[in-house]
């Protein structure tokens, strides 16, 4: 009945003692180690020579602070990390630590003030383990969470500005939209109700005019729709023979260039990263225009293209009517015309896809020119 059971029998502090040290001394995981009230190293388990790479005869004697940064030593952090844990009895803490080789890993530290029983401090037991792992992936989790906010912000961006555009395109397409829907309206509605009263050059007039409002409306859609189409990034990755796509813009504009006796140079023009039926377009419409505002008979085009700093510059070069400087920019707003349709035949969106055309690569597009010294366009396309 008198027998006694062993775990409940009191430890006595020698065996404690023993115990705990063959605990720590089994540790690898973690660091354990104690200083000094000064902060000098006393002991050092496995666990600390694992993860700081000092034997034991290397580093007991030494101050801790030789596992810290230079950073870190300047600004006196094991020295304050003492203070705080006399202070409170204890602190923690995460940051770069040095390995003996000079490596550095990402401690997570408690360091523990340790008292005499008089309550005099006789030195810290600390605790620290490699959390370079955890670390490195919440840094990784962080940068990617700061790139995925940058993307949302930049699409924003885009998105607000899409949207502006859109806005602003609408309220212009739809009042140069109605004009020619008005026109068709207005003959139609005078059409029936007029019965016979109309003589029949009167009715073949009208009839005239409904068609020519209907194919105003369909050569308005048609630029409009050639207009959204281009869309932001198709096929811009490919490299392209920009000379062979001045040639099929001509090529497409073989009946003007004919019907005028246009004479176009094209001249040494090179390779570049863009979007073959965009580009060919955008040969096209200033093609088309240099023909169209140059003199009636042997108009002369010019296409050459020189490298500059990270792009190439292109230039469209006529010897037609010109422009004045006011209308340099306005020029490539959707719609806008200079003359009237039976000076010059066109919708006015011929250079609103140009510069649409070009930004969509990343470039600019702009014109010198002035009144009968013909107008030379230039745009840019960038290398990478
Ligand atoms: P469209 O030719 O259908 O009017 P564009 O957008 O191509 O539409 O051109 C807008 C205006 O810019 C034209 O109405 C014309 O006044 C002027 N323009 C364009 N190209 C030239 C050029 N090469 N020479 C003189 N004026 C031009």
């Amino acid at each position: 009945m008198n027998t006694i059971d062993q775990s409940k029998a009191p430890f006595n502090a020698a065996t404690n003692a023993q115990q705990f040290a063959l605990l720590v001394d089994s540790v690898r995981e973690y660091a354990m180690f104690m200083l000094d009230a000064d902060g000098r190293i006393r002991t050092w388990n496995p666990g600390a020579q694992r993860i700081k790479g000092y034997a034991p005869d290397e580093i007991l004697g030494k101050h801790y602070s030789v596992m810290f940064t230079p950073e870190d030593q300047v600004a006196r952090k094991p020295w304050n990390l003492l203070e705080r844990a006399k202070q409170d009895g204890s602190c923690r803490d995460e940051g770069w630590r040095l390995r003996k080789d000079g490596t550095k890993f990402w401690a997570s530290v408690v360091l523990t003030a340790i008292h005499d029983q008089a309550g005099n401090l006789t030195g810290f037991a600390k605790v620290s383990r490699d959390e370079t792992e955890r670390h490195e992936l919440e840094e990784k989790i962080r940068l990617h969470a700061r790139e995925l906010e940058t993307a949302v912000e930049e699409r924003t961006r885009e998105l607000r500005r899409a949207n502006a555009e859109l806005e602003q395109f609408n309220y212009i397409t739809s009042h140069d939209l109605q004009e020619p829907i008005r026109m068709v309206g207005m003959f139609v509605q005078k059409l029936m109700e007029s019965g016979d009263s109309l003589s029949k050059e009167q009715r073949q007039r009208y009839m005239r005019f409904v068609l020519e409002g209907s194919e105003r409306m369909r050569a308005l859609v048609d630029d409009l729709l050639l207009y959204s189409r281009i869309d932001r990034d198709s096929a811009l990755n490919g490299t392209i023979d920009s000379g062979q796509a001045a040639r099929a813009a001509v090529d497409n504009l073989a009946q003007l260039v004919a019907r005028r006796s246009a004479d176009v140079k094209i001249g040494d023009l090179p390779s570049i990263r863009a979007s073959q039926p965009q580009l060919i377009q955008l040969f096209q419409n200033l093609i088309e225009n240099a023909i169209k505002y140059g003199p009636p008979q042997k108009p002369t085009v010019v296409i050459s293209a020189r490298e500059r700093a990270g792009a190439w510059e292109f230039a469209v070069q006529d010897n037609g009517i010109g422009i004045e400087p006011q209308f340099h920019e306005k020029i490539f707003v959707v719609f806008q015309r200079l003359h009237g349709r039976e000076a010059y035949p066109g919708t006015g969106m011929g250079l609103a896809i140009c510069k649409k055309i070009v930004e969509n690569h990343g470039g600019k597009i702009w014109v010198v020119s002035a009144p009968t010294a013909g107008s030379t366009f230039h745009f840019t396309i960038p290398k990478a």
